[in-house]
């Protein structure tokens, strides 16, 4: 016997829930790409994806996924020869950092470890160091979706504007984006990048880089941009296909669509507050569990803890197997330990994650938390009591 019939639950950092609303807009015949109801969407699909990113500044997008848009950024910003200071917090920061270092840029990493965040006094100094101004571009990410940690990204722009150094402020909000409070204007972020399958519900294959006028002055001073990566053309296209650079992701822009609207009839920030109510309930749980036994949550700071996902670790190989037995047995799917290997645990079997970014409601994610509490109990793994009960009232608190 299995606890796992029905509707699977995907527990993990991205692809996340699909809402029943985006699987029905998609769901329907081939569209028109020449004329009609798919070209005349798009200006109402990049003003609204502009307010989801609260900025006033221009939006691109690419058929790619968070990867795609790490290169597209970079592409139309800094040049080979140039440097960039890459910010890490985890496995993310540093892949960013990789993808960088491959386009011939010189790369500084900054790395801050895999349960704290940035430090902005040692950007501050970093770039204070760099009288010649060589560095053109900070390179943050605003959650590191691998350690769960949860960078300020206002106060890098403090540090920049401290040290009175020109580069561009480039946020990867991947993760994060309609999950943890984001404002690209207000936090003077130049250049953010996101992705379709994490806080905006649409399947993996979107990927939007927005920028303000600072980042298309770069562009502008760039001696040549790969035809393909250029966002100039998609973010003020003549023709339908220019969006896209060829043909448009149809079912993508109609899954999109529906999304975008649930996000603005709920209100951004009531979607803040839900996941600030889900992840309070997410911690107080790990908290109680972790009193009486191995569980732990990777970052202690809560605030630097991000709303979207949270990485947490057991001892080796429990991890592994909590996420086996809950798959099995309850239809619910953890993520793994991503870039967390240690020289005890090559293998990072200690360590998972629970996805918490997108569409997620109170019920969803308490059945969640009882799931990992059957979990630990039938594995013999020990833990304090209560903790999905506390998890409840820490909801019930918050209402
Ligand atoms: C998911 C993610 C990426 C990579 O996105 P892919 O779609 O897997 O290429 C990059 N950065 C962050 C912060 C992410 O969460």
């Amino acid at each position: 016997m299995s606890g796992s019939g029905g509707r699977p639950h995907l527990a993990i950092p991205g692809p996340s829930i699909m809402p029943d609303r985006v699987l029905r807009a998609m769901n329907r015949a081939a569209p028109n790409i020449y004329a009609g109801e798919l070209p005349d969407m798009m200006p109402d699909l990049i003003s609204d994806l502009c307010k989801v990113a609260c900025t006033k500044g221009r939006a691109a997008i690419y058929i790619a996924n968070g990867h795609g848009v790490w290169e597209a950024a970079l592409a139309n910003t800094v040049a080979p020869g140039d440097s960039v200071l890459a910010l890490a917090t985890g496995r993310f920061g540093h892949g960013w950092a990789e993808v960088a270092a491959a386009r011939g840029l010189t790369v500084e990493t900054l790395d801050f470890g895999r349960r704290s965040a940035v430090d902005a006094a040692r950007i501050e100094a970093t770039l204070r160091a760099d009288k010649a101004h060589k560095i053109k571009a900070v390179l943050a990410t605003h959650v590191d979706t691998s350690t769960s940690v949860l960078n300020d990204i206002a106060a890098i722009r403090a540090a920049i504007d401290a040290a009175g150094h020109p580069a561009l402020l480039m946020a990867d909000c991947i993760a994060s984006l309609a999950c943890d409070r984001f404002e690209m204007d207000a936090w003077g972020v130049d250049v953010m990048i996101a992705a379709s399958q994490k806080g905006l519900m649409t399947p993996p294959g979107l990927g939007f880089v927005f920028f303000n006028a600072r980042a298309a002055k770069a562009r502008a001073a760039l001696d040549r941009v790969s035809k393909y990566w250029d966002w100039t053309p998609r973010a003020e296209p003549e023709l339908f296909y220019q969006y896209f650079g060829g043909t448009a992701p149809t079912h993508h822009i109609y899954g999109l669509r529906a999304a975008l609207d649930m996000l603005l009839e709920e209100g951004l920030e009531n979607v803040w507050s839900r996941h600030d109510m889900l992840a309070r309930a997410i911690w107080t749980a790990c908290e109680v569990w972790g009193a009486d036994g191995p569980l732990r949550l990777n970052v202690s700071d809560v605030a630097r803890r991000s709303r979207a996902v949270t990485a947490l670790s057991l001892r080796a190989p429990d991890g592994q197997r909590l996420r086996d037995w809950l798959e099995a047995e309850m239809g619910v799917t953890l993520g793994i330990g991503l870039g967390m290997a240690t020289e005890d645990d090559p293998d990072a079997t200690g360590f998972f994650r629970i996805g918490h970014m997108g569409h997620l409601n109170a019920h969803g994610l308490l059945g969640v938390l009882g799931s990992i509490e059957a979990g630990l109990l039938a594995l013999d793994i020990p833990h304090g009591l209560g903790a999905v009960g506390m998890a409840a009232r820490s909801i019930a608190k918050q209402r």
